[in-house]
């Protein structure tokens, strides 16, 4: 049988910018990425098309798509309904395609509790500023329900730590660059490159073992001393500083250039180097245990 596709939900607040960076995302053949089309309440934008940009339906048609079970998650967005259809999505994963869904936060949270195979990304404008001139930028909608989506979005960003990778989309190039990489990393696509992450875990581990061999000799001695019982002392024994501290610092720095950083550098030794100084001080060398996310500054 083949292998099954992934729901890969990009989500981020409205303005951010989604559309632009699926659509290119879109043209990689080798992502085998399929595009689901939402359905929706809302009245079509000046050159939206029927089927393409979604399905413009009545509320009385959604209402019955939800009683049919034909959605996979819907939500309500300042006052209209928006929801994936089940069928579509479904046909393309059974084909071993990967479906983008391109929903709001309560639709990923939904898609999040109940599908199984799912890649989440959501997309971070660079600033609240920029994301402010993008929603007005659009123009389509009144005062009200532009002020409508930036308060939602105030809402819906503090939920990023909910989704497996977030990415800043300064640029629609270097949004896609991340993406695509994610995508690699994840096996997700037909192509045979590499993802960055390798070359970067290589480049950590050299970087490690010229420059921090005594903070690594320390971290060990550490929880040895520290260790008062029998099971402490067998985890004590049996830790690899050198092999925690690679893992640590290759993800730290992957993450942290996806959240806000010029992917083009994920591979270049002096922008890893000066990014390693900067995290070795949040490493706690007296302990096995380590902050799971180090992101809170
Ligand atoms: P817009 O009106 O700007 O096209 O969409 C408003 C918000 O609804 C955007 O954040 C968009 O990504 C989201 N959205 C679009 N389709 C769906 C869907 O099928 N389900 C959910 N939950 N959200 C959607």
């Amino acid at each position: 049988m083949k292998n099954k596709g992934k729901v890969i939900i990009i989500s981020g607040p409205s303005g951010v910018g989604k559309g632009s960076v699926n659509g290119e995302l879109l043209t990689n053949k080798d992502l085998k990425l399929e595009y689901s089309v939402s359905m929706t309440t809302r009245a079509p934008r000046e050159g939206e098309v029927n089927g393409v940009n979604y399905f413009f339906v009545s509320k009385e048609e959604f209402a019955n798509a939800i009683v049919n079970n034909e959605l996979i998650e819907y939500a309500n967005f300042v006052g209209n309904s928006y929801g994936t259809p089940r069928k579509y999505v479904e046909e393309k994963l059974n084909q071993g395609k990967n479906v983008i869904l391109e929903i709001e936060v309560d639709g990923a949270t939904q898609v999040l509790r109940n599908e199984e195979n799912v890649l989440s990304i959501f997309l971070m404008p660079p600033t609240l500023n920029e994301l402010e001139s993008r929603i007005k930028g659009r123009a389509t909608e009144s005062d009200d329900k532009i002020k409508a989506r930036l308060d939602k979005a105030l809402l819906e960003i503090p939920l990023k730590h909910n989704y497996d990778y977030v990415v800043e989309n300064d640029s629609v190039e270097n949004a896609v660059s991340k993406i695509t990489d994610i995508l690699i990393r994840e096996k997700c696509t037909a192509s045979n490159d590499e993802s960055k992450f390798k070359e970067l875990v290589k480049i950590v581990e050299n970087i490690v073992d010229q420059k921090y061999t005594y903070f690594i000799n320390n971290w060990e001695a550490n929880v040895k001393l520290l260790a008062h019982n029998k099971e402490a002392k067998k985890e004590a024994n049996d830790f690899d500083a050198r092999g925690e501290l690679i893992k640590i610092l290759s993800s730290e720095v992957y993450r942290k250039t996806l959240a806000h950083g010029d992917f083009s550098k994920i591979n270049d030794i002096e922008y890893v180097d000066f990014k390693i100084q900067k995290l070795m001080f949040k490493i706690n060398f007296f302990s096995i245990k380590q902050r799971s996310d180090f992101s809170g500054d």
